[in-house]
């Protein structure tokens, strides 16, 4: 059974219970992390005996947990249907931030993520998302949740309601009571649902994965999104800005050889050449190593406008990544045949370069990489691990 709380709401009217009764279960399924209707002391019994007619009692099975040095634990959890996923709790001295997953596995197929050569299983209910949530926080009962980011499997705006409405009763006091500016959304870049965004009357923070400023080299690292050109992409943040007067984050992946160079660094200045508030850069460290990239070159010929979701459908598997076809322009892959973190110089150049222009710019620390739970690190490694 996954309900958000309006549904919750409606079911309880539907069962002849009071409205407040809904809140109540979404504490014991989401909060407190029964184990079964029976155990729900608090709701009358008749109405625990309703719901064990009428539904299956499911809860996301954690099948192996790892700890980091770091102290970043990665959850492999499998939920009803035996589909498999992701959640990442990052502790610090003041949070405790949790990464979650809004998609088991990822129709986009960026080059440089494990979880984008999975493939999309199906995209996660609301309740399946803040479960992720209750998982952590039995781990870590003396400190309480702070933070969340959608950046876990999946795209979260290609599952954009169920998204939603899981970060909402996060946000709820009632239930995680997180603050929505705690609350990130992290997308790859789909256009229409940025503009949608910018209408939710929440305050939640946004990121957007650039990781090029450059048509063709963006094209080739998120081959699921070379229908939505730049500038498309660049109009639908202007109209986020406007609108929220909030500052978006380009998360910015340094690659050495595809976008470090002087040239990629003139290009995102440019992208960054916006009213205020501006963006703010995340320069982030490729976690990927080994991966070697297709031929992208149906990536690089263009193609017509439209959403990844209506070209490849919610639920669809991306393309194979190597398609050679003739007359595209060559490959960057002939000369890059794999993806590399960029070295500590072109950190500092794209980091004085933005400071320079009045970019705010930050590096980002990757953490959980020993325990393969880092950002692009992501992939059900359910072979190498066992179960508990
Ligand atoms: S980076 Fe995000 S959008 Fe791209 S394949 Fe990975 S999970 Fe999907």
């Amino acid at each position: 059974m996954q309900f958000d709380l309006p549904g919750l709401q409606q079911l309880m009217l539907t069962l002849g219970e009071k409205g407040y009764r809904a809140r109540q279960l979404a504490e014991w399924l989401y909060l407190r992390g029964a184990e079964s209707f029976a155990g729900m002391d608090t709701l009358p019994r008749g109405l625990r005996s309703s719901l064990e007619e009428r539904f299956v009692f499911s809860q996301p099975r954690v099948l192996h947990k790892r700890t980091a040095r770091d102290g970043t634990v990665g959850y492999l959890l499998e939920l009803s249907g035996g589909v498999k996923t992701e959640a990442v709790a990052i502790p610090s001295r003041k949070r405790l931030t949790v990464c979650f997953s809004t998609q088991a596995g990822c129709a986009l197929g960026c080059v440089f993520c494990a979880t984008g050569a999975l493939g999309l299983s199906r995209s996660l209910l609301p309740g399946e998302m803040l479960s992720q949530l209750a998982v952590v926080a039995a781990d870590f009962a003396d400190v309480r949740v702070s933070n969340v980011v959608a950046m876990g499997q999946g795209e979260p705006f290609a599952n954009y309601d169920a998204t939603l409405s899981a970060l909402r009763m996060m946000n709820s006091p009632e239930l995680f009571g997180i603050g929505a500016r705690h609350i990130t959304v992290s997308t790859a870049g789909l256009v229409r649902p940025i503009r949608r965004f910018a209408s939710e009357p929440e305050q939640f923070t946004l990121a957007v994965s650039l990781h090029s400023a450059e048509q063709r080299v963006r094209d080739l690292l998120m081959p699921g999104l070379s229908s939505q050109s730049l500038d498309r992409l660049r109009e639908a943040l202007l109209f986020y800005m406007e609108k929220t007067a909030r500052r978006p984050s380009l998360e910015y992946a340094l690659i050495r050889g595809v976008n470090d160079s002087q040239q990629a660094l003139a290009s995102l200045l440019a992208f960054c050449r916006v009213p205020a508030p501006g963006f703010h850069v995340n320069l982030l460290t490729l976690n990927a190593s080994g991966i070697t990239l297709g031929l992208e070159r149906e990536a690089m010929s263009g193609g017509a406008e439209e959403t990844p979701s209506e070209a490849q459908g919610a639920e669809g598997r991306r393309k194979p990544l190597s398609t050679p076809s003739a007359g595209s322009s060559p490959p960057l892959s002939a000369a890059l045949p794999t993806l590399q973190k960029a070295g500590p110089a072109a950190f500092k150049r794209f980091e004085n370069g933005l400071t320079a222009a009045g970019v705010g710019v930050s590096r980002r620390v990757s953490k959980g990489a020993s325990i393969a739970a880092a950002c692009g690190q992501l992939a059900c490694r359910s072979v190498e691990l066992q179960e508990l």
